[in-house]
């Protein structure tokens, strides 16, 4: 029903936007700008949008719609800074104005007449307002002249009122449809957008076949220290327009969140030529980058996939290429690496001992092997330490390497060390028990996570309690990197331990990154030197002067030194030289079992060439 009041026209039009959405918007505002027009009697009527990002106005609607529309339209973009004072102001209109034929209007005269063929018109603009912001303008146009009441501008005021609340909500719809798909800082396609995309390209019958490299730049927190967040999201922003700038137009980016990219090869990239891309990237990311006054430079570490569509899931691929740079990141950095099925067994087995670890923590699958040190100069058996082993019912029989990561990464470290000191204890009194006079220390490896556990101290007092072990019988062996994690904390707990007479080991000591001043804030009794430079003790001097100067610090800090991983004759001798006499390794014995150790024990020494069990 055709409106007779202005009243009613306000009513009408308040109708016709209620249902309005983000696609029928235009459709929408053209229907009420012809219900103006008719109402009003007018010749044109239009809607602007300003746009003040780019600093222009936007035609959205006109009625009635231009015959011969010229193209490019000149009315379509105006741009406030190159327009007539009519468009320049609609930038910031705050209040209608009404223009008259006569008036000195002549550029905005031009362009309308150069768009309508119609010269003389009078004209009412009303602005859309939101807050403090002119989001656009509401135009009526009579050919020759006409008179407004006020009455009849409070309408289009109204009117205007309505477009404005329908329109923000258009653009809240819009930005949120954009955004869903969007990175926000960097504008590129987001995680959502990528897997929509990827699932396009591995979707069964698409040409294959698909490569995926995924970026993840190199130390990017220590940027963020050091020059604030802002200073890392610019340098983010710079490698997401490197990337999309520099690859090929027909590959994909798209950024994960935080440092991580993805870029999506063209069709038909197979892994050579997703390698030699990733090297290209690898180059163009190193490159540096100005923040501010200071230049930056960050390497990054890439994951290959490449799969075949049908075969492999989008899901599945990208998971491939983050498992690829997780292997990318584990040599340092900087690196390439590609997915191979033989990591995806690695990480296979790697969730099988994560998913059967809580419940074999149990007598029945886990067990201990002891590895004497002994006296170099008699062979004597000084102290053992216990190894543990777990016998996987699946996987056979497992070493520590590939399920103790596995356990503090999941929270069982605590349980884990708990059984472990337990059991080493137990053995230990039966030993002792057994065989008169014996005096070894027991040595048992604590992990990091273990030690920061706030029950620690707790459980080691009552496991050494029930199974009637004395304090000063055990040495526990934490590795240098603990130290350096919370230092107040580590202090606290090596303290505790002093207090019940355990003693404590800085395991595979010279590996770590700790600093002699850090240590020297703590209390500890034995230095144990790593394997790998009693390795290299009989054939390289670099090796020898290693050695030599731990076996320095040893005495200058008054700590018993142990070395670990004798094999050969030659390295013993060299340790005897340098006065280092306690020693563990192959040369002496592998790890075995508690009855063997017993026995060992009980013969009270080994002497090199004993006979040893091959395996324990
Ligand atoms: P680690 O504490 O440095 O233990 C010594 C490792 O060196 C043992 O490996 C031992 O079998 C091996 N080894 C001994 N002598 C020689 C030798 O002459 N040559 C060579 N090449 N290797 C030798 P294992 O038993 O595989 O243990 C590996 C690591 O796992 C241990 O290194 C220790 O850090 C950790 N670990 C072992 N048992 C436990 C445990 O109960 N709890 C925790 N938290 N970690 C443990
Ligand atoms: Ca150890
Ligand atoms: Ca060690």
């Amino acid at each position: 029903m055709k409106p007779r009041t202005l009243e009613e026209l306000v009513t009408s039009v308040a109708s016709l936007l209620t249902a309005t959405q983000a696609e029928t918007w235009v459709a929408s505002a053209e229907q009420v700008l012809h219900e103006v027009v008719d109402y009003f009697g007018l010749d044109v009527c239009f809607l602007r949008r300003n746009d003040h990002e780019i600093g222009a106005t936007v035609l959205v609607a006109e009625w009635p719609r231009r015959e011969n529309k010229p193209d490019p339209d000149p009315l379509d973009i105006v741009y406030f800074a190159d327009a007539g004072p009519e468009f320049a102001s609609a930038e910031n209109l705050k209040d209608v104005i009404l223009a008259r034929p006569g008036g000195s209007s002549t550029a905005y005269q031009d362009r309308v007449g150069r768009a309508s063929g119609v010269l003389a018109a009078s004209m009412v603009a009303v602005p859309l307002l939101s807050g403090e912001v002119t989001t656009g303008t509401l135009g009526f146009v009579k050919f020759g002249d006409r008179e407004w009441s006020t009455a009849e501008i409070n309408v289009l005021k109204a009117i205007a009122a309505l477009l404005t609340q329908v329109q923000e909500r258009v653009r809240a719809e819009n930005s949120l449809h954009y955004w869903a798909d969007h990175d926000e800082l960097t504008g590129l396609a987001n995680r959502h957008s990528l897997l929509d995309q990827l699932n396009g390209r591995m979707a069964p019958g698409s040409p294959g076949p698909v490569a995926i490299l995924f970026l993840d730049l190199d130390r990017l927190k220590s940027l963020n220290d050091f020059l604030g967040h802002s200073a890392g999201d610019r340098f983010i922003v710079e490698i997401g327009a490197r990337l999309t700038g520099r690859c090929a137009p027909d590959a994909l980016v798209a950024r994960l969140g935080g440092d991580e990219f993805v870029v999506v090869l063209g069709e038909g990239v197979g892994l050579d030529d997703a390698r030699h891309e990733a090297e290209r990237i690898s180059e163009f990311v190193n490159e540096w980058v100005l923040l501010g006054n200071v230049t930056f430079s960050r390497s990054a570490s890439i994951g290959i996939a490449v799969g075949m569509p049908g075969d492999c899931t989008a899901a599945d691929l990208l998971w491939q290429a983050d498992q690829a740079v997780i292997g990318a990141k584990a040599q340092g950095g900087n690196a390439i690496v590609a997915f191979t099925e033989d990591m995806r067994e690695e990480i296979e087995i790697r969730n099988i001992i994560e998913l059967s670890l809580r419940s074999s923590i149990t007598d029945d699958w886990l067990h201990l092997v002891y590895q004497p040190e002994v006296d170099l100069r008699t062979g004597e058996i000084l102290a053992v330490e216990a190894l543990v082993r777990w016998d996987h019912p699946v996987l056979g029989l497992l070493l520590p390497q590939s399920f103790i990561s596995v356990a503090e990464s999941t929270n069982l470290a605590g349980e884990l060390g708990a059984w472990v000191l337990g059991r080493a204890c137990r053995e230990y009194a039966q030993w002792r028990a057994r065989i008169p006079g014996l005096d070894v220390t027991l040595r048992v490896n604590v992990s990091p996570a273990q030690l920061v556990g706030l029950e620690f101290l707790d459980i080691v007092a009552r496991i050494l309690e029930e199974n009637g072990v004395d304090g000063g019988h055990v040495c526990l062996e934490i590795t240098e990197n603990v130290v350096v994690g919370d230092l107040d904390r580590t202090r606290v707990v090596l303290q505790g331990l002093a207090d019940l007479g355990v003693r404590v080991a800085i395991d595979d000591f010279g590996t770590g990154y700790s600093s002699l001043a850090q240590l020297k804030q703590l209390r500890f009794d034995v230095l144990k030197i790593d394997r790998e430079f009693v390795r290299d003790l009989g054939n390289s001097p670099s090796g020898r002067a290693i050695v030599e100067s731990i076996v320095g610090l040893a005495k200058s800090f008054d700590l018993d030194l142990v070395a670990e991983g004798v094999e050969t004759e030659v390295a013993a001798r060299a340790l005897l030289e340098l006065g280092c006499h306690r020693a563990q390794g192959y040369l002496f014995s592998r790890p075995v079992s508690a009855e063997r150790c017993g026995e060992l024990l009980r013969a009270g020494r080994i002497r090199v060439g004993d006979p040893q069990p091959s395996r324990a």
